[in-house]
């Protein structure tokens, strides 16, 4: 048999967005140039894939020179720089993730390798010559240095189009290509800066400097909520713009941002660039290919847009450091504000975490150092902090079937009778979240997972918030047949509305909860009508928490505030914390009127609560850091879980069982679990968790592979890997 012949060309990586182990060889025709970064299509299998030339990786066992595919073409778009490329492979092995599964992130928008189509226009033709009417020399002059669509010619010179066509087909104007316009302006540094407190100067000038230095570093910007902590990092927003280099703004809920966006573009006079899973897939072209061509100087973004292909970033913010819409679940599971300063350590930039209610993790970086600590003690305006009291409802119970205490009704009235706007919040939406049968017991639940079925009444459905699961609600008990036996148990923001409704029939009333304001429209509307007292009490779930400003409100109530605590999540103390403080800060933020905010509770006397009413976060955090500390539970230690699952329950847990036979063992080293999860079947799979906890000082990747080696997982189980799990159900 003849040798096979040898062909031209080198050996190169390349890095599919794919599940795959690691990078595939391939061979680059010589007619071809690609450097590392360089976006290729290569053959796989049958077809054609995207990816992008890799680094020098160990590859177990290169394949031989004779089996090497071509490169079929280079990609016209700019290469992925080495920063994101390491990225990518750092996010990888953190996460224990395939270095593809990450490269797909960094790859969200496959179509904007292609060359931006320039669009046609027409220009002058110099020198031609004709008969020139009015209409014709409109049109010449609006051409005299710019070449222009038709269609816009047209409109700027107020000529039908049949002019246009007229002057071309005597010759005086000719097709051409025109300038690609930038896609996003340039905001302007200095275009509307406010005038900053001495506090928020202070704070200003120390991002400054770090933004001028163009090293790494992390600073956690703590402030209470409304003393300018925006109006801070958009200081050094618009320092990073005179530095020439871009900025990254992420935002925990971008789609509920309108308020932020309006404030940013009165700020800069112009609007940023947005990021998020909602764009149409040319809006995400466009802004892919502007931020890799270096021409969106500003983005702000969901979690993903941490891996844009930003050619020289300078600063990342991460607002609300402590929210956990940061953290993803799926796929690879990851934290957005952690991998933010893994970014900006690679990018030598700033990297600011911004909270009222920082986490402890952030907290304790800080204290030890590892992050800087700039603080805005007071609020803007002069205005004081609401007044946060407990309602006690072993003290204070609601009437029957009510749900509001008589002080909490007595304050809503007080404060709509003042022409003020109060807030009630409870973080649930529907109309009640356990339907019930009073004859036989039986319990309304999902049949895909472990979760009792939310009525939601307008639509006369009952919802499994988990998987999406819907059914008309029955007249008749599905268990016991008996009718008009089903009752709802507990409220949702719905039956507070029918509360409300009942108890101040004359109160304008809006519910916000993510079905009713289901994208940035609805969320511009709802906040439009608040700003212009279109309405008078506001019932919302956790959206109401975000970062509004609704200057006339007053008065908020915390329907059910011990809501968050149940459930034993390590974090549900924190977490509570946070988000109450949150939706108090609501309250009161015009210098005028103080806020007030009652918490309706039964255990006053919870660290939580006592830490509200004294408005004592930092005595709260040193609680938790105490409590923390002994066992080794993060920030002290470290935590990665597995989550075993499969559609065969016993599938499910002999595999949960043969991990935790298999489980590492060791100084600093302890397994807990396998134990079925808390959400035990889930989308109709089975689940089970197990959770590895180390001390400090150890790095649980090497032992979670080890693990995760020594098991054998049978093809119908998956394993998933959280590495610093946020969630435990
Ligand atoms: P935070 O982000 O800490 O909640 P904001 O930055 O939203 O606070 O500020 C609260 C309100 O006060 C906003 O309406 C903001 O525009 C205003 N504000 C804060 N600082 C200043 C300032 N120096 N000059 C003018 N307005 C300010
Ligand atoms: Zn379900």
């Amino acid at each position: 048999m003849a040798p096979p012949s040898r062909k031209a060309g080198r050996r190169i990586r390349v890095l599919l967005p794919l599940p795959l182990e690691g990078a595939y060889d391939y061979r680059l025709p010589p007619e071809l140039a690609a450097g590392p970064g360089s976006f290729v299509e290569v053959p796989l299998g049958g077809r054609v894939s995207l990816g992008v030339v890799w680094d020098e990786l160990e590859n177990a066992e290169p394949i031989a020179e004779s089996r090497l595919r071509e490169v079929i073409s280079v990609k016209p778009a700019p290469a992925m720089h080495a920063n994101l490329r390491r990225l990518v492979d750092w996010v990888a092995a953190y996460t224990l993730s395939p270095p593809g599964a990450v490269l797909r992130m960094a790859m969200s928008s496959p179509s904007a390798l292609e060359e931006p189509a320039s669009a046609s226009g027409w220009r002058r033709v110099e020198g031609a010559e004709a008969r020139i009417t009015p209409d014709r020399a409109k049109v010449l002059d609006i051409l005299a240095n710019h070449t222009l669509p038709g269609t816009e010619i047209a409109r700027a010179a107020g000529v039908s189009m049949g002019v246009v066509r007229g002057l071309a087909s005597v010759g005086l104007i000719e097709p051409a290509l025109m300038a690609r316009a930038a896609a996003f302006p340039r905001p302007i540094a200095d275009f509307a800066p406010p005038d900053l407190r001495d506090e928020q100067q202070l704070a200003a000038n120390a991002l400054r400097e770090t933004v001028i230095s163009r090293q790494y570093g992390v600073t956690l910007l703590e402030g209470v909520t409304g003393s300018g902590k925006t109006e801070v990092y958009l200081d050094a927003v618009a320092q990073c713009l005179r530095e020439g280099r871009q900025a990254l703004v992420l935002l925990p809920e971008i789609a509920l941002s309108t308020q932020w966006l309006a404030r940013f573009e009165r700020r800069f006079g112009a609007p940023p660039a947005l990021w998020h899973s909602e764009l149409s897939s040319r809006t995400r072209r466009v802004t892919w290919r502007a931020v890799a061509e270096g021409d969106a100087p500003v983005l702000v973004g969901a979690r993903s847009a941490l891996f844009l292909p930003f050619p020289d970033l300078g600063l990342i913010i991460v607002d609300e450091e402590h929210e956990t819409a940061f953290k993803q679940e799926e796929g690879v599971i990851y934290l957005a504000r952690d991998m933010a300063v893994v970014r900006a350590r690679l990018e030598s930039a700033l990297c600011v975490l911004v909270s009222a209610t920082p986490s402890l993790e952030t907290v304790t970086n800080a204290k030890d150092g590892r992050y800087a600590h700039v603080t805005l003690p007071t609020r803007h305006h002069g205005a004081s902090l609401p007044q946060i009291t407990a309602i006690d409802l072993r003290q204070h119970p609601p009437e029957r079937g009510r749900f509001l205490a008589p002080p909490l009704v007595q304050a809503v009235t007080e404060t709509l009778a003042r022409g003020e706007q109060a807030m009630l919040f409870l973080n649930r939406r529907g109309y009640a979240p356990l339907t019930l049968c009073r004859t036989c017991g039986h319990r309304m639940q999902c049949p895909n997972c472990t979760a009792w079925l939310v009525e939601h009444r307008a639509q006369r459905r009952l919802q499994c918030h988990h998987c999406g699961h819907t059914a008309p609600t029955p007249l008749a008990c599905v268990e016991c047949g008996t009718e008009h036996s089903l009752v709802p148990i507990g409220p949702g923001v719905e039956r507070i509305l029918e509360e409300v409704t009942e108890l101040f029939p004359e109160a304008r009333r809006l519910i916000m909860a993510s079905d009713t304001i289901p994208g940035p429209a609805a969320a511009a509307e709802a906040a439009r009508r608040i700003e212009e007292r279109e309405v008078d009490l506001i019932i919302g779930t956790q959206i109401v928490a975000k970062g509004w400003h609704f200057p006339h409100l007053t008065l908020v109530g915390v329907v059910d505030a011990d809501l968050g605590l149940a459930g034993g999540d390590l974090r549900a103390g924190e977490r509570t914390m946070q988000l109450l403080h949150q939706v108090a800060g609501r309250a009161g933020r015009e210098g005028a009127t103080p806020g007030t905010v009652l918490l309706q509770t039964f255990s006053p006397e919870h660290p939580v609560m006592m830490a509200l009413v004294a408005d004592d976060m930092p005595g709260f955090l040193k609680a938790e850091a105490a409590q923390r500390a002994p066992g080794h539970w993060p920030p002290f230690g470290r935590l990665a879980a597995l989550i075993v699952s499969s559609e065969d329950p016993r599938s499910a847990e002999r595999a949960a069982r043969d991990l935790g036979l298999a489980a590492p063992t060791g100084q600093g080293i302890q397994v807990l679990g396998p134990a079925p999860a808390p959400l035990s079947l889930l989308r109709g799979r089975h689940r089970h968790r197990l959770l590895l906890k180390a001390e400090r000082g150890i790095r649980v990747q090497p032992v979670l592979e080890d693990w995760l080696a020594r098991a054998q997982i049978p093809r119908d189980v998956r394993v998933q890997v959280d590495v610093d799990p946020v969630g435990f159900m």
